[in-house]
């Protein structure tokens, strides 16, 4: 990263990517000061030859500007005291994305750079669209909140394609972020601990799509929908989504159909029938949006269609573990609270539910218009009792405790069920903590049992 070369810089948060940061900067030859509040990390950046100083024996007006890790708050629930010091001495504060960006201005200009955002969706949108342009022959880096920093990906190049999901934090620290395409999904109530107020979080998000050169945005919630008014007034081309109902430009879905608008002259690009990782409404969106990300920059419709059937998903998200018989066993164990869940719970018909966690404040009544699908309710953890309670007379409950109790039990009473189809379900609706050290640990767990599970002895055929 050049854009600091000769300059001096601090970098604050020295986890994963801002170490990445550190030495990408001193690698350009800017004159680094790293530090974190976290004494380890600050030992494991001195070994890799990142210079380390406490930030607090140093004067902010000297430095260009703090270079900052997304998770280090900027205003919520108060400010850093880093961020207290360069906004005294009016210094830019900017995080890795923002250094990505110059970067590609400087030295590759003609490079895609695709960035997505959203409260739901990011991660499976991100990773469809560059599977979408994987299966097209592109060369696609792949990055941002979803795994790599971006930092860490091949150099910047104007053969490449960058597809790089974005938090609110992350955009929030890119000032002059200018996407080929900026994907925007939804924007729903998430985060206000870390941003204020919904104002300030739209604000936020709408950043990303108002520098690009395409936009895309999903419209079907108020928020979008306004910032899409916005695009249009600004004269920016817009590509809007919908899955509730059919749009002029862009592309829109019914049921699992998805649909090309131009001009109103309308064509059917895919059928996300039959496409297991792409179940559900709220996964047709992803899909839409990531199909009009990949047109716009110009993969061919073939492999469109061609890249969605054989797109794997993401594990933990509705991720189809085995079918044993005529029972499908799916691992959503990112749903962590009641609203993840639902959208899982609305997309199978006769379910046989893991359940239970650490119990978030809301529980699990507003799942009641489910509970006439939800064969038996298998429950673990320490938000057992108060969910048999939320399910008391409505659906039949299994204190099951573990999650090896839980599979088990699922899995015998699905085998013996003589429904057409059955799904052995784990959606919490729970934090993960009580059992586990996060919600990657408890699916892995899950798949773990099912794939040890006997099919000789759980299936009848
Ligand atoms: P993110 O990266 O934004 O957290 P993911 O792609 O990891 O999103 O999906 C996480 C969960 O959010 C999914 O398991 C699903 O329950 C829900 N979800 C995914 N896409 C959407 C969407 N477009 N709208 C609403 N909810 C969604």
């Amino acid at each position: 990263i050049t854009s600091f070369a000769d300059k001096k810089v601090a970098v604050f948060g020295l986890g994963g990517s801002g170490l990445v940061t550190a030495k990408a900067l001193v690698a350009g030859g800017a004159d680094v000061i790293a530090w974190d509040d976290n004494p380890d990390s600050v030992a494991n950046a001195a070994a890799s030859d990142v210079p380390t100083r406490d930030l607090h024996d140093i004067d902010f007006a000297t430095l260009e500007a703090l270079i900052l890790s997304p998770g280090v708050p900027l205003t919520h629930p108060q400010p850093h005291w880093t961020v207290v010091k360069a906004k005294a001495a009016k210094i830019e504060i900017i995080g890795d994305i923002e250094l990505f960006c110059r970067e590609r201005r400087a030295v590759a200009p003609g490079a895609t750079f695709i960035a997505i955002t959203g409260t739901n969706g990011k991660s499976t949108t991100t990773a469809l669209i560059a599977h979408l342009f994987k299966t097209d022959g592109w060369d696609v880096q792949l990055g941002g909140n979803i795994g790599t920093a971006i930092l860490s990906l091949e150099p910047l190049d104007s053969d490449r394609v960058y597809v790089v999901e974005c938090s609110s934090f992350q955009i929030d620290l890119t000032p002059s972020i200018d996407p080929t395409v900026g994907v925007l999904l939804n924007i729903t109530e998430d985060h206000l601990d870390r941003h204020g107020s919904m104002e300030r979080y739209a604000a936020i998000k709408a950043r990303l799509v108002l520098g690009a050169q395409t936009a895309v945005i999903g419209i079907d919630d108020d928020w979008c929908t306004t910032i899409a008014t916005d695009l249009d007034r600004a004269r920016k081309p817009v590509e809007r989504i919908s899955v509730r109902r059919p749009v002029t430009n862009g592309f829109f879905a019914d049921r699992g159909r998805i649909f090309e608008a131009e001009n109103a002259t309308v064509h059917q690009v895919a059928d996300l029938d039959g496409i297991g990782s792409l179940r559900g409404l709220h996964n047709a969106q992803n899909a839409a949006a990531a199909i009009a990300a990949a047109r716009v920059i110009g993969v061919a419709e073939p492999m469109i269609v061609k890249g969605l059937k054989s797109f794997p998903g993401l594990a933990h998200r509705m991720e189809e573990v085995t079918r044993i018989g005529k029972v499908l066993f799916v691992n959503d164990s990112k749903a962590t609270n009641a609203d993840a869940a639902e959208k899982a719970l609305a997309s199978f018909d006769h379910i046989y539910w893991i359940a239970g966690g650490k119990a978030k404040t809301s529980g699990i009544t507003s799942l009641a218009p489910y509970f006439p699908k939800i064969a038996k309710a298998y429950l673990i953890g320490a938000a057992a009792e108060e969910f048999a309670k939320t399910l008391e007379g409505k659906v039949p409950v299994v204190m099951a405790g573990t999650m090896e109790a839980a599979v088990k039990a699922a899995a015998s009473d699905a085998a013996l069920d003589a429904a057409k189809e059955s799904v052995v379900l784990l959606s919490p609706a729970c934090a993960s903590y009580d059992q586990y050290r996060n919600f990657e640990k408890r699916g892995d767990h899950f798949r773990d049992l099912v794939q040890a599970l006997n099919p000789a002895r759980t299936t009848v055929e």
